[in-house]
């Protein structure tokens, strides 16, 4: 008898405990802090440290190359669009002293209080130079940033390879669709801008293991079908290079950015709401 009672009551225990362990899990994973605004993970409940805000303001910054001309008056255009590396870097070492920290543009989906300033900082058309001159200045201040691709442009001259997009990828840096041949969205048939926003789309997700959903408009060119079939196609959000700060006001579909040019002066480009 005394044996039918010890076996019943370990009995009870074992299932007790097996009944619990979900529970105190869930519990535990509930209370864990948040890796950031990247972190998808679903928490059983909601996650006490990230407060959403109903109002906020995140910076988007604008850049295409990060060189030096060598004579800024034959080449007005490209010298407009250039940022010398050591100017870059002075650029992102105010940001680091002003508090700011990098955040990528899914963030305005779901933003969340930080202790530091969201910024997001971004690069057209995937020229080299974002891998040989802005991915390691980055990287000393522990930023990320958020690179457009072309995708059909990927692996010839003047723009990445796939191995060093790879390779920054694997660091943490993020990267959108920027079509694959960078034609003016507004002046193409139906499906033409079907395989510009998927093909590019996919061929990223391809390479990169990654979901994509972030886009930008080559020059900034788009018009309601576009924003229809990029909202078809699952992407997020999309960036425009209309002047502004993103705040709860913006589409996600037209986010305006700050353009970054050699002599801008960030303490003032940001205080000027547009
Ligand atoms: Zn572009």
């Amino acid at each position: 008898m005394l044996i039918f009672f010890a076996v019943t009551f370990t009995a009870i225990l074992i299932i007790m405990s097996i009944g619990q362990s979900p529970i105190s899990h869930r519990v535990t994973s509930s209370i864990k802090p948040s890796s950031g605004p990247s972190n998808t993970s679903k928490a059983a409940f909601p996650t006490p440290i990230e407060e959403k805000l109903a109002q906020f303001e995140v910076p988007i910054l604008m850049y295409h190359y990060i060189r030096t001309v060598d004579d800024p008056e034959k080449d007005k255009i490209g010298a407009k669009l250039s940022v010398t590396p050591a100017h870059f870097d002075s650029q992102m070492k105010w940001l680091k002293n002003e508090g700011y920290i990098t955040v990528n543009p899914e963030y305005l989906l779901s933003p969340v209080k930080l202790d530091k300033k969201p910024i997001v900082i971004t690069f057209d058309d995937g020229y080299l130079d974002a891998y040989t001159d802005a991915y390691p200045i980055l990287k000393n201040y522990d930023f990320k940033a958020t690179f457009y691709i072309i995708t059909d442009s990927v692996n010839s001259q003047y723009y990445m390879t796939w191995d060093q997009i790879k390779e920054m990828k694997n660091y943490g840096m993020n990267f959108g669709s920027h079509t694959s041949t960078h034609p003016n969205l507004t002046k193409i048939n139906n499906e033409t801008l079907d395989n510009q926003l998927l093909w590019s789309k996919n061929k990223l997700e391809t390479e990169l293991s990654l979901s994509i959903s972030d886009f930008c408009y080559p020059s900034g060119k788009y018009n309601d079908g576009t924003i229809t079939k990029l909202k078809e196609l699952g992407y997020k959000t999309a960036v425009t290079t209309e002047t502004g700060i993103a705040s709860q006001k913006s589409d996600l579909f037209k986010l305006p950015r700050k353009r970054m040019e050699d002599n801008s002066n960030l303490a003032l480009l940001l205080a000027q709401k547009d």
